[in-house]
């Protein structure tokens, strides 16, 4: 980082960090370059470790299921051991089936001759184990201030007055990024008029370290396996999508209604529900930017797509996009090109744009298909989820696609 009339200056500046913003910033730091950080919230709070108690309201609601590619990108990183340090479930199972029939697909890590077919982790984990990595490295870290304004040729202008330059600005600032927008990156987006319910449940049974979900016409219901050394093996993550009115009918029920009301979603599984925490809801929107890139900028994360939860993998296309940067611009340094460089940003934009949509669209067939409700499609499906379950071969090529396995 260099100073000239208070104005700071960066090879590369990232804005946002979330779990994807962090990773990206640490990984660029590696590679020598001068990186800035800017985080709206300050680092003290991220880098807290919460009491974490044996009850529901113990665990923070929202989580993710990293991907063993993501997992190994934050292993290169250096913090995946910090992550490891916390609590995390790695999850050998999962079973998926129909809600109106009697379809029923299971996936095995025993079957594809892996340790587990991913990790539960709630988000805070990942993002302070990212943050205590960053504290050890140079990125030059500007936190509790947010960016007001991105001007093209400019800079960054913060909230507080101050003025940043950097040859590349990336947007790494979440769904609503303000860079994308000050940018002019548009995007192709609809409304699923779905929201997801996510709170913590205690069940009667182990969670067995497997992921439950259940396809119903109005949406999945996942139950997560948690995991907490002090406690045992019945604290799930659930995340409930439903239509828009169906789920602010369920956010307003009481504690036991609820909790009757899940029980009864889940079919029974897990011995029944014994304990639920708060409750929060997230409005679900898919929303892809036309272009990641433009001079000067680029999107990673949440800030160039979001996806339905259906399949959890919003954070893990995050990571696709982290490495492929960091592929690109050391590249980049290698052969003393500039990170904003238009065929090495140009080439980021291709090699994520197609696997990206390609994710969104097959998580849209798969919601599609769980919509319909008529017999010969109910029929149809639930033979082809029986079949599918028997194709090991198939089965286990598409699990360990999804799984990042082949990666
Ligand atoms: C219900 C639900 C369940 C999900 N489950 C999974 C799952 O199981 N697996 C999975 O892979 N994904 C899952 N996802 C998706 C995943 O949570 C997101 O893809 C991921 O959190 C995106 O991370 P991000 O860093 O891109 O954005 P964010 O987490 O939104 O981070 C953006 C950061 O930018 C900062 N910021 C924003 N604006 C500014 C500004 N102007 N100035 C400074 N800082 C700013 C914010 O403070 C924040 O820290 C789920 C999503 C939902 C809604």
């Amino acid at each position: 980082m260099s100073s000239d009339s208070g104005v700071q200056k960066f090879d590369i500046l990232v804005v946002g960090g979330g779990m994807i913003g962090s990773a990206l910033a640490l990984g660029l730091a590696r590679q020598g370059w001068q990186v800035g950080l800017v985080e709206g919230a300050p680092v003290d709070g991220l880098l807290a470790k919460p009491e974490e108690a044996c009850s529901v309201e113990g665990f923070e609601p929202r989580v993710s299921a990293i991907s063993l590619a993501s997992e190994r990108l934050l292993e290169s990183l250096g913090a995946w051991s910090r992550v490891q340090a916390g609590r995390h479930c790695r999850y050998r199972e999962m079973i998926v089936w129909d809600g109106d029939g009697t379809g029923r697909v299971h996936f095995d890590a025993a079957e594809l001759y892996a340790r587990s077919l991913g990790t539960i982790v709630e988000n805070r984990n990942i993002v302070r184990a990212l943050f205590e990595s960053l504290t050890d490295s140079d990125v030059a870290l500007i936190d509790g201030v947010r960016v007001k304004a991105w001007v093209r040729g400019q800079g960054v202008h913060l909230e507080d007055g101050r003025l940043l330059k950097a040859d590349l600005v990336v947007g790494a600032d979440g769904a609503m990024s303000r860079l994308r927008q000050w940018s002019g990156l548009a995007t192709r987006e609809w409304d699923y008029d779905q929201q997801a319910i996510v709170c913590t449940v205690r069940t009667r049974q182990s969670h067995r370290y497997t992921c439950w979900q259940r396809f119903t016409p109005n949406g999945p219901l996942a139950f997560l396996p948690l995991s907490n050394e002090a406690c045992d093996e019945h604290f799930c993550s659930i995340v409930w999508s439903q239509d828009t009115e169906e789920a602010r009918r369920l956010m307003a029920l009481d504690t036991e209604t609820f909790r009757e009301e899940l029980e009864t979603a889940i079919e029974g599984e897990l011995g029944g529900v014994l304990d639920v925490s708060r409750r929060f809801a997230f409005p679900l929107r898919q929303r892809h930017a036309k272009d990641y890139v433009t001079d000067g900028l680029a999107l990673v994360g949440d800030a160039a797509h979001t996806i339905h939860p259906l399949a959890g993998q919003g954070a893990n296309l995050g990571y696709g996009d982290v490495r492929v940067l960091l592929e690109e611009l050391e590249r980049a340094k290698e052969l003393g090109l500039a990170p904003d460089d238009e065929l090495v940003l140009a080439r980021y934009q291709r090699r994520r744009k197609g696997e990206n949509l390609t994710m969104m669209a097959a998580m849209e067939g798969f919601k599609q298909l769980f919509a319909r409700d008529e017999l010969p499609i109910r029929w149809l499906r639930n033979t082809g989820m029986r079949w599918f379950d028997k194709l090991a071969p198939l089965k286990n090529r598409i699990a360990a696609e999804a799984m990042g396995i082949n990666g």
